[in-house]
């Protein structure tokens, strides 16, 4: 039996303020005056002084402002990549992600796709990617998904939606400043929150369960029910709190796999564009059958945030759209191995994605 030798990202950073050290951080990785160290900042940040003035610009480095209105797509990825391409002599120096997943996902992908010829499109899948990408940094501002530890980054192509998962796409420094996620709204900080703690309960109710992603999955957990069952307000703690359990619940599915809520609202993603965050929650919400004590414990949760959670998505579906879902859905054989084991086919067909689609 061989086991699989995963990268860690080598450099981290945690601290209230730490934001702060990113100029100290990123001066001895230049590489010359003229390759520029590029960030990705979401563009929601546009105007916010508090931020935006802390961003150390010296010779040409640029801020590139992104919408995370929709999740990427290989053909934005390949897009910036190619402006960069033209509009310096030099390579960047480095890539800087600033912002929730979107932005962490844009950045290690445009950090590859500067070495690697071709689109994006073409490394969707497991370990294609053939170049160590240039320097590339992540700086969370909304907790829960874990892309700022993950293998992979998850881009929507022309075909699938899938991450380029690889050796090379962790980041080589993450900057942890949990004062970052404070203004986020309370929606989508229960949405985003709700991924990570979907994580959690995929990956420790997994066939693919070891002590590795079990240990870093419990403490995970335990910090979700904190911040959503045990404290009141989103205190400093909480924020604290969060951003570790993000980072815990993305170190637990590095070495298992997520589940049945991914492997579905990868359906509704690719057809409906419906964002990560929400969709979890609107899959999650009905996956009793499967989940019944994680379930329950969400909706726990969603009561006492008060939170709304769409229904009526597929209402108006027709039979074709729902085969679009029903085949992204499928595809993800390891999600669905890992969730119900190696005969998972026998409880999961074409009818019965469709029949729990019907509810969502
Ligand atoms: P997001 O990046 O899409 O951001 C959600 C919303 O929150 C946006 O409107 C954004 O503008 C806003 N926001 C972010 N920070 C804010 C702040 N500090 N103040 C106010 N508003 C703020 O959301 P997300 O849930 O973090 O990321 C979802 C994306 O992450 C999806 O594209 C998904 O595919 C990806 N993802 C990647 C991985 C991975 O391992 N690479 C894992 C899970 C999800
Ligand atoms: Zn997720």
């Amino acid at each position: 039996m061989s086991f699989r030798n995963f990268p860690m990202v080598p450099r981290v950073v945690f601290g209230r303020g730490c934001f702060n050290q990113l100029d100290e951080i990123l001066t001895p990785q230049r590489k010359s005056e003229k390759a520029p160290f590029i960030y990705i900042v979401d563009d929601v940040f546009k105007g916010n002084d508090w931020l935006i003035s802390r961003i150390p610009l010296h010779h040409n480095d640029k801020i590139i402002y992104v919408s995370a209105s929709e999740e990427p797509k290989t053909s934005y990825v390949d897009g910036y990549r190619d402006d960069i391409v033209a509009e310096f002599d030099e390579i960047p120096s480095g890539i800087i992600g600033i912002g929730g997943g979107t932005m962490l996902d844009y950045a290690k992908a445009v950090a590859l796709m500067l070495t690697n010829p071709g689109s994006s499109a073409d490394y969707q899948g497991w370990d294609l990617v053939k170049n160590e990408g240039v320097y590339h940094v992540g700086i969370p501002t909304i907790s829960g998904t874990g892309a700022e530890v993950s293998r992979t980054t998850v881009l929507t192509g022309p075909e699938r939606k899938l991450g380029m998962n690889s050796d090379y796409t962790p980041f080589d420094q993450v900057i942890l400043d949990p004062e970052l996620t404070k203004d986020v709204p309370t929606n989508q900080w229960f949405y985003t929150g709700m991924d990570c703690y979907i994580h959690c309960i995929e990956s420790l109710t997994g066939t693919y369960l070891n002590a590795f992603s079990e240990s870093y999955g419990e403490k995970s957990l335990g910090l979700c029910r904190e911040v959503y069952l045990e404290k009141e307000t989103r205190d400093e703690d909480a924020q604290d709190k969060l951003m570790m359990a993000s980072w815990h619940g993305g170190m637990s599915i590095a070495y298992s796999q997520v589940g049945v809520a991914h492997a579905m609202s990868y359906g509704l993603s690719y057809l409906l564009g419906t964002k990560h965050g929400i969709g979890n929650c609107i899959v999650f919400d009905q996956l009793e059958e499967f989940y019944p004590e994680g379930v329950a414990e969400f909706k726990q949760m969603v009561k006492k945030h008060n939170i709304d959670i769409p229904k009526g998505l597929c209402a108006n579906l027709t039979d074709k759209e729902f085969d679009i879902m029903i085949d992204v859905s499928l595809s993800l054989v390891p999600l669905w191995e890992n969730a119900l084991g190696k005969d998972w086919q026998q409880t999961i067909t074409r009818e019965k994605l469709r029949a729990m689609y019907e509810k969502m």
